[in-house]
């Protein structure tokens, strides 16, 4: 039988990135909130993942910039390579390229649990409450009654002033919000991802990008060298776009998967930066196999008291680096609303008017022309085999199209650099009845 356990918080579905991010914003400007997560133990899951200057620039504004120092690796450039090791692109980031804000490699796992245990330290432990799955949601008038479910299938009822569904991939909340929609859309690109502990190549703290659409490897570090090995942790990533009608398990983000799968398709590569492609990947402890998916863009993603947030939102291809940012961001966009609209109904549609636009841009932009797309019109062009880059493409083809990139998603250098802080210091937000 269903019971009542709480009154009038903001309850957010989800204690990942974006809903860890957003308790701590809620605890900055005042506001009650507690987070409900599905599994009954955080660990630190999944492998690298990248923090542009505008995520890293609220993450520091919560406080938590030594923390990213210890645990992420402050990138310094991107480089684009064809299949053959040719230079395509090479272009700073972060502090490098002139942003006020650095840009972080980091593990997801080791992020994840840093915003996991600041928000039990600020919130206290009650505020982020694990085997709680929601179900399901009620809008009333005074916010929202939820359906939650324990780890051993008992359901209670919760009320709150607001919910936001940041659930993921698979958001219980936007399937209630969207019914039909079903699964997320595999693109055919299967990718294979893991660390493992190697010498740093390049300055040590490089993303390097080569190949093309069809087959690719990516390889950045996630830490600094360790001082008594030399060896640093390399977050490594292969990919290879396969035969749609395949029936793989398109949800999984943990399946296991063997060196020999893939490494095959990497025969005749080479490059100057790094010895040995092969040895790097054989290194791995485990390899993870992820397809990659998205979902279309919603219509909306408000519905009065409920909102959605981070992948449960707007789910993208991981191609530029950027899910965990958006995340971050939208945590920060919607603390601004309620500051600005107080914790309600109207503070959700301002946030989400200012987010979905964007957002569903770079969905669809990440679909078909994420910033490596580079790499593919070199590829059709000459195979990858050039002496010259300037043979096969401009310096002004390759500028437009890297800074078109980071136009969409939000972290232009110059428009960044000038916006003003998302949330003022000394900020509060008023809950309203
Ligand atoms: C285990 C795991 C590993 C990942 N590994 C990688 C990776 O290696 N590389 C990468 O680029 N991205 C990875 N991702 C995705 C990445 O974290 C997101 O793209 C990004 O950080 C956006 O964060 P988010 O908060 O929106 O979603 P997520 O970080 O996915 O967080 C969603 C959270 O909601 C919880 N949840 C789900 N359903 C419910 C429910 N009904 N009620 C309550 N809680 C619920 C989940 O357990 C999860 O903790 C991973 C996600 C997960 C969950």
């Amino acid at each position: 039988m269903s019971r009542v356990i709480n009154d009038n918080p903001v309850i957010v579905a989800g204690g990942g990135i974006g809903g860890l991010a957003l308790a701590l914003t809620c605890h900055e400007l005042g506001v009650p909130v507690v987070v409900l997560e599905a599994v009954a133990e955080l660990r630190p899951l999944g492998v690298g993942i990248n923090l542009q200057p505008n995520a890293v620039r609220e993450l520091q504004a919560l406080g938590l910039g030594d923390d990213l120092n210890r645990i992420g690796v402050a990138t310094r450039g991107w480089s684009l390579y064809s299949r053959h090791g040719g230079l395509i692109w090479n272009e700073p980031r972060g502090v490098d390229a002139g942003y006020r804000w650095p840009q972080y490699s980091v593990h997801r796992g080791e992020l994840q649990m840093t915003l996991f245990r600041s928000a039990v330290e600020r919130l206290g432990p009650a505020a982020v409450r694990t085997s709680a799955r929601v179900v399901s949601y009620t809008n009333t008038a005074s916010g929202v009654t939820i359906e939650v479910e324990d780890g051993s299938g008992e359901r209670a009822t919760m009320n709150g002033r607001v919910l936001i569904g940041a659930d993921g991939i698979h958001s219980a909340v936007r399937a209630q919000m969207h019914p039909g929609e079903g699964e997320p859309l595999w693109s055919g690109h299967l990718m294979w991802r893991a660390t493992t502990e190697a010498p740093p190549f390049l300055d040590g703290a490089t993303m390097v990008l080569c190949g093309h659409d069809s087959t690719k490897f990516v390889a950045y570090p996630i830490s600094e060298a360790h001082p008594k090995t030399g060896n640093a942790t390399i977050n490594w990533l292969a990919e290879q776009r396969f035969d749609l009608s395949d029936g793989y398990n398109k949800e999984d983000y943990s399946r296991q998967a063997l060196v020999d799968d893939f490494i095959d398709i990497y025969k005749g590569w080479s490059f100057s930066w790094l010895e040995d492609l092969e040895t790097l990947v054989r290194g791995a402890e485990r390899i993870y196999e992820y397809p990659m998916v998205d979902r279309d863009p919603l219509p909306f993603w408000t519905d009065r008291s409920v909102t959605l947030l981070g992948d449960a939102a707007h789910v993208m291809y991981p191609v530029g680096s950027n899910g965990a940012s958006q995340a971050v961001v939208d945590a920060r966009k919607l603390g601004r609303a309620f500051v600005d609209h107080g914790v309600g109904a109207e503070a959700l549609a301002a946030y989400e008017d200012e987010m979905r636009p964007a957002t569903s841009e770079m969905v669809l932009r990440n679909r078909n022309a994420g910033p490596d797309y580079i790499m593919q019109i070199v590829e059709d062009r000459c195979q990858g085999v050039f002496d010259d880059i300037s043979d096969v493409m401009s310096n002004e083809e390759l500028t437009d199209y890297a800074a078109g990139y980071k136009k969409t998603a939000g972290f232009a250098i110059a428009e960044l650099n000038a916006s003003p802080e998302v949330i003022p210091p000394g900020s509060r937000a008023v809950v309203n009845q």
